[in-house]
């Protein structure tokens, strides 16, 4: 690991460990998880871990200790010979220490005997319960041994408590290396956006779309996507996450695709819908030009002491005005939005936190308010509009018409950028480029 790389991950450590000051941290890596016979699904390690250690191997553990001499101690799995002629180098034991700037390494099949006694002298074990199966046992039996320890002089294990509200507060704010990764990840994604938009054309089917579009994901560097792509043609477009992607794409309908490229753990999330012939029908263009205008009032909402809450109602009430507009529901803007009357129509919240995961950590309330956005945060701005069969009352000429347009903002210290404002998204710009394969 590069010498940048390695100090932001032990800095986020060292934050941690400011943060928790008493006890000790374990954090666990993911496992491999097998799919059939010798053959696992493709590993990819767990956001925190990485977050914390840049380590992407399997069955790791972390263990920081604040106020002990070796701080910050990792278990890894041995490198192995064998295990590389088939599978590829592990870091193993001995060159774990300098690459991953820890202060000491054990091999993970030590970790029975050597955790007890890292944590000995500690009142509180900041471990979160339910995340691992072995660790929890691990957990258990500790405390068990430990209340018998405590008999005969030893200290008292008192508490356990989860350290996830302090990571995901940490992993809320992005660092301007992160929102340049996330910047990566939307740039990629927007090459496989444009393809996907030129090869659209009827007859072709919704996987066929996604090949052209992943294929540009994975020639410009990123190895995998940060979630299933959504590829949804004509009224599987009113389905939020619909993955079969086998449809063959008809003339006259919509193609919605939701898909984010991951580049270096951190992943896009951008959501367009174009015409499969090209050309937008009078009603799905005045349903798309209502949800583009939402897309605008939520984005121009935010600011850094703003609540987070209020994109949402700023992209809500021009949604709701547009239903009024089409005939879907009847009333005034603030008394749909009490009633809730729109629910038919718009079932999903307007923005998420996105960054190493695509719904990414941190929390969305601080007590009772909706929390305050502040300088650093990364979120999408994904309103949409969807007359399917949960909307039985939809006026006959819109059933079927689904549609959403997600794009990624940071909050900065002004206001707010658009991360993926070079994705095109006006009807005009959409119609320009779609077929023209
Ligand atoms: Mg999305
Ligand atoms: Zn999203």
């Amino acid at each position: 690991m590069a010498y940048n790389e390695k100090q932001q991950f032990k800095s986020r450590r060292t934050t941690l460990m400011g943060q928790i000051s008493d006890g000790a941290i374990i954090i666990g890596a993911s496992h491999n998880s097998p799919r059939n016979n010798d053959v696992d699904y493709e590993f990819r390690q767990n956001s925190t871990f990485w977050y914390l250690t840049g380590f992407d191997e399997p069955d790791a553990v972390l263990v920081l200790r604040p106020h002990h001499k070796d701080q910050c101690v990792i278990f890894v799995n041995p490198y192995d010979p064998q295990f590389e002629i088939w599978v590829g180098a592990r870091l193993g034991v001995d060159a774990a220490p300098e690459n991953l700037d820890i202060d000491a390494a054990y091999p993970i099949s030590e970790l029975d005997d050597q955790l007890p006694r890292l944590l000995e002298d500690i009142e509180t074990i900041h471990y979160s319960i339910g995340s691992d199966s072995k660790l929890d046992d691990l957990m258990m039996n500790l405390v068990q041994k430990r209340r018998g320890l405590s008999q005969r002089g030893g200290v008292h294990l008192l508490r356990i408590e989860d350290p996830k509200p302090a990571i995901d507060r940490m992993r809320l704010i992005k660092s301007k290396a992160e929102i340049e990764l996330v910047q990566s990840a939307i740039d990629v994604t927007r090459v496989g956006f444009e393809n996907a938009m030129r090869v659209t054309k009827p007859g072709t089917f919704e996987y066929q779309v996604q090949a052209e579009m992943e294929s540009h994901f994975r020639k410009l560097g990123s190895v995998r996507n940060g979630y299933p792509s959504i590829v949804a043609s004509g009224t599987n477009s009113c389905i939020l996450h619909y993955i079969n992607n086998r449809e063959q794409l008809k003339d006259g309908d919509l193609l919605l695709i939701d898909a984010g490229a991951e580049y270096d753990y951190y992943t896009a999330d951008i959501t367009r819908t174009w015409p499969v012939n090209g050309r937008f029908t009078p009603e799905q263009k005045e349903v798309y030009e209502i949800v583009l205008a939402s897309q605008s009032a939520g984005i121009k909402a935010i600011s850094p002491g703003i609540e987070f809450n209020e994109v949402h109602i700023a992209s809500l009430r021009i949604l709701v005005q547009g239903l009024i507009d089409l005939g879907a529901v009847e009333g005034s803007i603030d008394g749909l939005i009490e009633s809730r009357a729109y629910l038919p129509y718009y079932m999903h919240g307007t923005s998420h936190w996105l960054g190493l995961d695509v719904h990414d950590a941190g929390p969305y309330r601080d007590e009772e308010r909706s929390i305050t956005l502040e300088e650093g945060m990364v979120f999408t701005v994904e309103p949409g509009l969807y007359f399917g069969n949960q909307a039985t009352e939809s006026p006959e000429n819109l059933k079927g018409i689904g549609i959403r347009i997600e794009d990624n903002v940071v909050v900065t210290a002004e206001g707010y950028s658009v991360l993926s404002d070079t994705i095109l998204s006006s009807v005009s710009d959409i119609e320009e480029l779609v077929g023209t394969v």
